[in-house]
């Protein structure tokens, strides 16, 4: 690539939001044929609201949204934020937590006014050896809703369940539908439960689904399908995702999430959202066409 065609397309991306670090990052782009999107906060807003909270028998609803946002407070991860601010709207008065611990890709644990409370996905209850019991089924069809559901456990029970949802961004539907046309193979990585991922997938028109994916497995991911012979881009916004897009042919970080995500990105996108992806990609193509 000549220096002045990277400076053009450097200047138009800058122009529409998406940053390019350098001409490999752009050289690069144009041949991928892959592209793994995270979830959250890539395809979905990053905000998630509290939806309901669910008491096991012997169990009260705000004695377990107490406890769980007691502990959260200590989490910086976006459900630990909803569950927060889903307490303050119920003027649910917060305790202090101590031996706070957070298992990445799986919740967190602690202990709050003397109970030891943990609080995450059906992973977590297996590392500690709970069984969610009733709560499994009602957990299944809030899912299917496409809701995310985290088990909250205290003093080795299930006590309740705490659902939920986060809203697609507006614009993530129409840029799929762009990627595809592009040629574009697109797969959906998440830390999330298959169901919820299903459900969210289905209404975007993405059938190659990869749930329940630890945060170290998304760098494995992307390394396997390169090893299948696929040239990967990889998208995402957390601090678990920056490992998958320094291993990813280009890495795509999204403008509103972590540092270090940032860091590892070929290219960021200051909007962050996937419509500055098909930008990205029709710079990245044109541009090399220009210099053929
Ligand atoms: P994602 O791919 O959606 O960014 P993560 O890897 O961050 O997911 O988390 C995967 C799952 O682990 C979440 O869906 C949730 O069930 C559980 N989890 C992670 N962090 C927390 C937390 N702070 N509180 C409750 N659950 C958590
Ligand atoms: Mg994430």
């Amino acid at each position: 690539a000549t220096p002045m065609s990277i400076m053009t397309a450097t200047g138009r991306g800058a122009q529409a939001g998406v940053l390019i670090k350098n001409a490999e990052a752009l050289e690069r782009f144009a041949k991928v044929d892959t592209l793994i999107v995270d979830k959250t906060g890539t395809l979905t807003v990053g905000k998630p609201e509290l939806q309901a909270v669910l008491a096991a028998s012997e169990f009260d609803e705000d004695d377990i949204l107490m406890l769980a946002a007691s502990l959260e407070r200590g989490s910086e991860h976006p459900l630990a934020d909803a569950i927060v601010r889903g307490a303050e709207a119920r003027d649910i008065k917060l305790q202090k937590a101590t031996d706070f611990d957070a298992v990445t890709g799986k919740g967190v644990r602690g202990k709050v006014d003397g109970k030891s409370v943990a609080l995450g996905n059906a992973k977590l209850l297996e590392d500690i050896e709970v069984d969610a019991g009733p709560l499994a089924d009602e957990a299944d069809s809030r899912r299917d809703q496409g809701e995310t559901v985290m088990f909250v456990v205290v003093d080795g029970k299930a006590a309740g369940l705490i659902c939920v949802a986060d809203p697609v961004k507006e614009t993530t539907a129409e840029a799929l539908k762009a990627l595809h046309k592009a040629g574009l193979q697109v797969i959906m990585a998440t830390g999330d439960n298959a169901r919820t991922a299903k459900a969210v997938a289905e209404k975007l028109g993405i059938d190659d689904i990869r749930a329940d994916v630890l945060p170290e497995n998304k760098a494995a991911l992307v390394k396997e399908l390169q090893e299948q012979g696929c040239r990967v881009a990889m998208a995402g916004d957390g601090v678990n995702d920056a490992p998958a897009l320094a291993q990813a042919d280009v890495g795509i970080a999204m403008g509103t999430g972590a540092d270090v995500a940032i860091e590892s990105a070929g290219f960021t996108l200051v909007k962050g959202d996937l419509v500055g992806i098909v930008k990205a990609r029709t710079l990245a193509v044109a541009t090399m066409r220009n210099i053929k």
